[in-house]
């Protein structure tokens, strides 16, 4: 973390998990547990159905809601899909894209995660742009290679004052639901590859400026560590979200102001 040039940005991704009385529940839940979270923004994306309930049940609290996913057309023939002013209007403030799951189960590819980013941004919503290598393409020696492509991919197009307002979420696939976390070194050392692209790409103030969270297993026991790492401003958190205590042991181990 480097709380002078980017704020922490601690987010769950609630995947297809949770009903709306359960989403309350947890709103009651984390109230007392969580610190004041000055230099840390805590970010609950949750299923798009229960995003203006989340809003209402996370109101008094400094939780912002948003959404795991959304179209980059305004509207049209797409059933099933939500587009970003849906989102907007219900109070989301942010959305998840390109996660490895949509990737993989519904041919998000990084010309849509382009276009959804740019979608997100010019709604007034912050994307949390995913990106991140199989075990196959890490063994193979390419993550570098293949990190650098998706993260070009994905900003193609925007312009400075837009790629400061995107996070990027390094998630190792194999890192992912699998209870295998990035060593700290292995995650500390993809996410200042993701830096140096970005100040190569947009410049140093850029680059400083951006948060670039880790996902992946990351939990109560291993967030510290991770958090640790100079170019790791802040976690993607999956499984360890769904549990109200887990969560707010991650968000108060962001919490060092
Ligand atoms: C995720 O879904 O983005 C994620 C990181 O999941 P988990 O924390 O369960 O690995």
């Amino acid at each position: 973390m480097n709380l002078k040039y980017r704020k922490t940005i601690i987010a769950g991704n609630w995947k297809m998990n949770k009903t709306l009385s359960e989403t309350k529940a947890f709103a009651e839940a984390i109230k007392p547990m969580m610190g004041k979270h000055k230099w840390c923004e805590v970010v609950l994306c949750v299923p798009a159905v229960n995003i203006p309930g989340a809003v209402k049940a996370f109101k008094d609290t400094r939780v912002a809601i948003g959404g795991e996913n959304c179209h980059y057309e305004a509207s049209g023939a797409f059933t099933g899909e939500v587009t970003v002013e849906m989102l907007k209007e219900v109070g989301a403030k942010y959305v998840i894209i390109g996660h490895s799951e949509r990737r993989q189960y519904y041919n998000e590819t990084d010309i849509t995660v382009n276009k959804k980013t740019h979608a997100a941004l010019a709604a007034g919503l912050r994307p949390i742009v995913c990106v991140g290598e199989s075990l196959e393409q890490r063994e193979m020696g390419v993550t570098e290679e293949l990190i650098a492509y998706q993260v070009k991919m994905a900003l193609s197009g925007l312009n400075e004052g837009q790629v400061r307002r995107v996070v990027i979420a390094y998630e190792p696939i194999w890192a992912i639901g699998t209870g295998k976390t990035a060593t700290a070194q292995q995650a500390g050392e993809v996410c200042a590859h993701i830096r140096a692209i970005i100040r190569k790409e947009y410049g140093a103030r850029v680059a400083r400026a951006v948060t670039i969270q880790y996902g992946g297993s990351m939990n109560a026991k291993n967030a510290a560590e991770l958090l640790a790492q100079p170019d790791i401003d802040g976690g993607l958190i999956g499984g360890a979200s769904l549990k109200p205590e887990d969560f707010t042991t991650i968000i108060n181990a962001a919490n060092q102001d």
